[in-house]
């Protein structure tokens, strides 16, 4: 697949400051913030969207969960939104799969 700036990110080739880190997932806050939290947590491993997954990696998207939980606490949120916009039509813009985490402030449905 092609690099892409998350890609960068994840071999810490640009500078972030991570919120969280592990062997598999790192997390970072996103630079064009949709909510007054807004965090992105993306796989280290270069996976490009969901729908390029397969059941072998039901493992890492649980861990990837886990790590969302983990952020929200942190943050200290209570009621929060996640989000993986999966291909260009649902709004995906870096081919390198993300979860978003949404927060701080009412969030409505349906989302547009
Ligand atoms: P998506 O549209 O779901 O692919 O989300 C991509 C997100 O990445 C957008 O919300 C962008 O604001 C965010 N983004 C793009 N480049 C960076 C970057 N260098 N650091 C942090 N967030 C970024």
């Amino acid at each position: 697949m092609a690099d892409t700036i998350f890609g960068k990110i994840a071999r810490g080739e640009i500078p972030t400051e991570f919120l969280y880190e592990d062997d598999r997932a790192v997390a970072f806050r996103d630079v064009n913030p949709q909510a007054p939290v807004h965090v992105l947590i993306i796989p280290r491993e270069p996976i490009t969207r969901l729908s390029a997954t397969g059941d072998d990696r039901a493992e890492l998207l649980g861990h990837l969960l886990g790590v969302a939980r983990k952020v929200a606490a942190q943050e200290g949120l209570e009621d929060f939104r996640l989000v993986v916009n999966d291909g260009a039509g649902a709004g995906q813009t870096v081919f390198h799969l993300h979860l978003h985490v949404l927060g701080g402030r009412p969030l409505g449905w349906p989302p547009g």
